[in-house]
């Protein structure tokens, strides 16, 4: 079958993809860096916390122009446009190397990023120009227990599927294939099952982390209590997480339908995007979606499309019917288990540039249509972009999602209410920098527009998910003020010197 990308990077595996040049940097001893897009100088304390911990930790310190230093700042990103020049690349094996790393980087005063997966797909979310980078990719341990799992930040979420999946279990982790563990459990976590157990940042029971003075503390329901709760959607504000422990599920079968509609069928397919978000049952059957709508501006072909995922062996799977009585061009029902499914979803790294952005509604599938048409026509104003890959997004949030934190007796730092909701993300790839700012200003007008009318309907959101958003998107201003403020006040107690605010700067950082 041939089946259209439905989401930006989404593919079938093995795609051939881009290699960008941004990266090859060598580092002089006067003090500069480099690269192939200039000249960078290396701030002082950078050129300290490099060379502490060369001499401290020489094994896990890359510096430019080393093979490994090139995998570690560009191959293991997805979106080209992260691809900066660390001045150095510090790969800790151990959670106690990453306590001496912080320790020295606080010291000096540097700056520095860190990267899990390489997923946030913007400059500076996951890297930095002439700091420290920490890359956790060797801090790859898991360990299956009877109803949970425990996972190092340098895993993603295949590789925890894989792990499972001889016990029959699974857990609340990325759709996608390669996503990592760590940024997408820190900052929430959409996930087929999320209508049944809540978001993956609901599921994490205990956090190892290393906070801004270099100590490393476990944080659960009973120790570090208010930690704990921050750090359920608190993203990198407080520290870096060695180890995630996460509660796992008996998931021995999964019964997926992938339905493909063409253009007439849109209005019926976006309608019952609307209808998942409103279903409220008691005692939920787990299932959720990737709901895609892809449009070519050269031949102006629209196609939208939903891979479901519900949780048991019925087919054609139960909580998709509103889909699978709209006439499809192709409509493929199986049963299997997370493991292969996910398999087939690969979102390959360093394909293109692309910028996300996105906004919250309620769901009406009337204004959710005339949003797509509005999307539509304003992608024929850029199809000279060279590589233009629109696609445009949703997601839904049920009432049955929400449920799980408000009765967990923790939350989480999003607040929401039980009530339907839906979000329409606009994900662009393009292929030069030339066309960043272009695209960029076009993706942001055209969201915050189409956010206007539906602040006029009354039917807007100011719920912003953090793996969504554009850079310019503030997801803190859509949580509840106390929720807030009490996010600083722990981050204030937990983090006094500002490690992870001033130092470490990239991300979606709570504000001063
Ligand atoms: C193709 C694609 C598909 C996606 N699909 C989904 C999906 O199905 N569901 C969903 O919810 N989201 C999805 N997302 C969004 C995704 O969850 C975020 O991009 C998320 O940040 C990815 O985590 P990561 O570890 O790969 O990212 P990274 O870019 O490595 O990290 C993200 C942020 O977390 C910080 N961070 C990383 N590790 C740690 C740590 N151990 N301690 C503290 N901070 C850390 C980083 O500094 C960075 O700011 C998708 C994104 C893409 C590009």
């Amino acid at each position: 079958m041939q089946l259209l990308l439905p989401v930006v990077g989404l593919s079938l595996s093995g795609l051939a993809y881009a290699t960008s040049s941004s990266a090859k940097a060598s580092a002089t001893t006067t003090g500069y860096l480099s690269t192939s897009s200039g000249t960078l100088q290396i701030p002082d304390g950078t050129s300290c916390a490099c060379k502490q911990l060369a001499h401290s930790l020489p094994k896990s310190v890359l510096l430019p122009g080393s093979t490994n230093y090139t995998t570690e700042t560009v191959d293991k990103l997805w979106d080209i446009r992260a691809d900066l020049s660390p001045a150095c690349v510090f790969v800790p094996n151990t959670a106690a190397e990453v306590s001496e790393a912080i320790k020295i980087i606080g010291s000096c005063g540097a700056q520095f990023a860190v990267r899990g997966g390489g997923h946030m797909n913007y400059p500076g979310a996951n890297n930095i120009d002439a700091g420290v980078l920490i890359g956790l990719t060797n801090l790859d341990t898991i360990t299956v227990k009877n109803d949970s799992v425990e996972v190092g930040p340098g895993l993603n979420w295949y590789q925890v599927y894989s792990a499972l999946e001889p016990y029959g279990r699974g857990c609340i982790g990325g759709r996608m294939k390669t996503i990592g563990v760590p940024g997408l459990s820190l900052i929430g976590g959409f996930h087929y099952f999320n209508n049944k157990h809540g978001y993956a940042m609901d599921n994490v029971l205990s956090y190892d982390i290393v906070i801004g003075n270099g100590t490393l503390i476990t944080v659960n329901k009973t120790s570090h209590s208010d930690l704990f709760w921050a750090l359920k959607g608190g993203a990198n504000n407080y520290g870096i997480v060695t180890k995630f422990e996460l509660q796992t599920y008996s998931v021995p079968n999964i019964s997926t339908t992938i339905q493909v509609f063409n253009e007439t069928n849109i209005p019926y397919f976006l309608d019952a995007v609307c209808e998942a978000a409103k279903l409220n049952d008691d005692d939920p059957i787990a299932a959720g979606m990737i709901a895609t709508v892809t449009y070519n501006a050269t031949t102006k072909v629209a196609q939208g499309s939903v891979l479901g995922v519900q949780e048991g062996v019925s087919i054609p799977p139960s909580q998709f019917a509103n889909f699978t009585k709209i006439p499809a061009v192709e409509r493929i029902n199986n049963v299997t288990t997370l493991k292969p499914w996910a398999d087939t979803l690969d979102s390959p790294k360093q394909m293109m540039r692309v910028q996300f952005s996105h906004r919250t509604m309620k769901p009406d599938s009337a204004v959710l249509y005339s949003i797509y048409q509005a999307w539509k026509a304003a992608v024929d104003e850029i199809a000279d972009v060279q590589g233009l890959y629109p696609t445009f997004v949703t997601n839904v949030i049920s009432a049955t999602s929400v449920r799980p934190a408000k009765t967990n007796g923790v939350g989480n730092v999003w607040g929401l209410e039980e009530e339907p909701l839906v979000i329409f993300q606009l994900s662009t790839g393009w292929d030069l920098a030339q066309d960043d700012l272009r695209v960029e200003a076009w993706s942001r007008q055209l969201v915050e527009h189409l956010h206007g009318i539906n602040k006029n309907l009354g039917i807007a959101s100011e719920f912003i998910y953090m793996g969504d958003a554009g850079e310019w998107q503030d997801p803190y201003a859509g949580f509840p003020a106390e929720n807030v403020a009490r996010m600083r006040e722990v981050r204030s107690a937990y983090d006094p010197e500002g490690v992870f605010s001033i130092l470490s700067w990239g991300g979606f950082k709570l504000g001063l």
